[in-house]
């Protein structure tokens, strides 16, 4: 029988060092929030080798008194919370105490320190987790802190370490998010003697972005800013036109605090929907502040995820933000390629305040209700024969969209937009421009006579300023999002039936997943039931979709349920479902349309919000105005 016994202070020091102590990266970020949480003004951080030689931090913050010095690498020991229940007000970066202890149990650890109050400074040595005496020395008022040979005692550790290059990311990064969680402080990093930033303190948010990311990204920020009871957000989203290929370019503070929230994220790509392309992440900045009782930060060592009392809130206060800030704000991106034809340059959109979008807005702050509601039942209609052809003449019938939505109000028709991502490079004439709000045509007139497919995927017409050029399967499937996210708003989705429910053998986590959104799928017109094993029946689904294989029906249904289980928010995994099924639903791209089919789709667009974007983000319509053409034929 193994003996239990008692791990000594040095093995449990070592044990928590590899819970806070990933890298060279998290000691500076320990020693970033000891700095802050006392108070500095300054700070200055030196690094050599990627902090696996040298990290030297000075602060000129409260500094430790000599008796005091012992306490601060003791393990649990700690300035900053007393008694368990002040875990719940955590108002500084540092509580559990163990960040000193750990550093210096795996480096060679030099701390000086000098109380602005006293006269002399003293210095405290530990190296490997063996304390030296505590000698005088001459300091400036506050703290400095030296780590040399981080993780010389722990070669597996070491082994760890990537390339001086990586490592000094790695510090930049979380350099880089407590210089923009604190403007107020003057920041400076140097790599192996070189100067990296020298940040002069500044109550100007942007001022610092600026510093970090550079003019063209600050020019395309738009402010944000919501309060709703005790919970404020401020801070910046940027336009469309600057998205990154990840979310790393989303930096949330809370309270002062960098923090990563999946929920949060989610909401951030969720308000971008339509704006940038799939895989394409939006840039942001923004600052939380709320009670320190609404936020649990003891749930991660690093205490990078915080937990919130109630984050379904939080998101729906930031996803409220971005829609109405968005819809009350002109996103277009207007695309030039210069006359020499070799690059094209984005310019950050003008603001203007399109009144017809408020309505829009409404619909994106209010809870979603046929969501969380069951469904009544949906209204059947059988027999809408085969799709998609029918589907699409099928619009003309179904374009009785609320009064928000009807035609005669709907100014924002007429144009074009194109984002950054609109595929530019593959067009001849590759200037679009824009032309936001203006109300020139109405779609309730004689239908655009002259359009041809070519092709089998794009349609070409005649527009009032120019060539318009519709991407088919982007269009249909936009037009049918909206219109079937009303159906389901207003719980009238047409279903088809089946008389005999058609069983489906699904693998256990697929059948799970389905049977579990039971009720969001009634929504959507989808009835399915546990038939036992891994098999559910299926009794009916949504007419739009009758082509497709009820089995594929289902199957793409728990991907997207799958993909979407981190997703706090019921109507945000409606939203997923109702992308996927009107793509599915829409004609595609090599489908021959017929004249009728044609003039269907370019009369119906102007129905639509949106109609210049597909759900995914890709540009339906693009226009070719005719004094670009004009220019180009060297005309005028
Ligand atoms: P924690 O930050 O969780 O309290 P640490 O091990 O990081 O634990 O630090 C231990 C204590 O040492 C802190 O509570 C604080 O009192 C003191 N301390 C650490 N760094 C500094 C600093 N730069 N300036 C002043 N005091 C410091
Ligand atoms: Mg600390």
């Amino acid at each position: 029988m193994p003996e239990i016994i008692q791990l000594s202070t040095s093995v449990i020091n070592k044990i928590a060092a590899g819970e806070v102590v990933e890298r060279p990266a998290s000691v500076v970020k320990e020693l970033l929030e000891n700095a802050i949480d006392a108070g500095a003004t300054r700070i200055d951080v030196a690094v050599e080798q990627g902090g696996t030689e040298l990290i030297r931090l000075v602060d000129n913050g409260c500094g430790i008194s000599r008796a005091q010095l012992p306490m601060a690498v003791a393990s649990h020991a700690t300035s900053k919370i007393q008694t368990a229940d002040d875990l719940f007000s955590v108002g500084t970066f540092g509580f559990r105490g163990e960040a000193l202890a750990s550093i210096a149990e795996i480096s060679h650890f030099l701390l000086r320190s000098r109380p602005p109050e006293e006269e002399a400074g003293y210095e405290l040595a530990v190296n490997g987790g063996q304390t030296a005496d505590i000698v005088p020395c001459g300091c400036p008022s506050g703290t400095t802190i030296e780590i040399r040979r981080l993780f010389f005692n722990t070669p597996v550790r070491q082994k760890f370490l990537r390339t001086t290059q990586t490592e000094m990311a790695h510090i930049t990064e979380v350099f880089t998010r407590s210089a923009l969680a604190h403007p107020q402080i003057h920041f400076t990093l140097s790599h192996n003697g070189r100067s990296q930033y020298d940040l002069t303190a500044t109550d100007q948010w942007l001022q610092r972005i600026t510093a970090f990311f550079g003019r063209e990204l600050a020019d395309a920020l738009l402010l944000v800013e919501s309060e709703d009871g005790p919970i404020q957000i401020r801070g910046y989203v940027a336009n469309p036109t600057q998205s990154r290929s990840n979310n790393k370019m989303q930096y949330v503070f809370l309270n002062g605090r960098p923090i990563r929230d999946r929920a949060l994220q989610h909401a951030l790509g969720e308000a971008y929907r339509g704006l940038l392309l799939t895989g394409r992440f939006p840039v942001a900045f923004l600052h939380m502040t709320m009670p320190l009782d609404m936020v649990d930060v003891n749930v991660h060592p690093t205490k990078l995820e915080v937990r919130f009392q109630d984050s379904g809130q939080l998101y729906s206060q930031l996803l409220g933000m971005l829609r109405s800030r968005f819809l009350t704000t002109d996103l277009t991106a207007k695309v030039d390629l210069p006359s020499d034809g070799t690059t094209s340059k984005t310019e950050p959109a003008k603001k203007t305040e399109p009144a017809t979008r408020q309505d829009f807005a409404q619909w994106a702050r209010s809870p979603h209700v046929a969501a969380t509601q069951p469904s009544s039942p949906a209204v059947e209609q059988s027999a809408l024969a085969s799709f998609p052809r029918q589907s699409l003449l099928d619009l003309q019938k179904h374009s009785t969209l609320p009064d928000a939505f009807s035609v005669g109000q709907s100014p924002t028709a007429s144009v074009t937009e194109a984002t950054e991502e609109s595929s530019l490079d593959d067009l001849s004439v590759a200037t679009v421009s824009t032309h936001p709000s203006t109300p020139t045509t109405n779609p309730q007139s004689a239908p655009s006579t002259r359009a041809v497919q070519i092709h089998n995927r794009y349609i070409v017409t005649e527009g009032d300023d120019g060539v318009v050029v519709i991407d088919q399967h982007a269009l249909h499937e936009r037009i049918l999002y909206e219109l079937l996210r009303e159906k389901v708003l207003a719980q009238n989705v047409e279903t088809q039936k089946l008389l005999v429910p058609e069983p489906v053998a699904l693998g256990p986590v697929e059948r799970a997943t389905l049977l579990e959104h039971r009720d969001l799928l009634k929504s959507l017109g989808i009835s399915v039931e546990d038939f036992g094993g891994d098999t559910v029946l299926l009794s009916s689904y949504p007419a739009m979709l009758a082509n497709l294989e009820p089995e594929d029906l289902l199957r793409h249904l728990s991907d997207k349920l799958l993909e979407g289980r981190q997703i706090p928010d019921q109507r945000d995994v409606l939203d997923e479902l109702l992308h996927l099924i009107s793509c599915k639903a829409a004609v595609k791209a090599g489908d021959r349309l017929s004249n009728e089919e044609i003039t269907t789709l370019i009369d119906q667009r102007h129905v639509v919000q949106d109609s210049h974007h597909c759900p995914h983000g890709r540009p339906t319509t693009l226009v070719f105005t005719r004094q670009e053409l004009d220019r180009r034929f060297k005309r005028i």
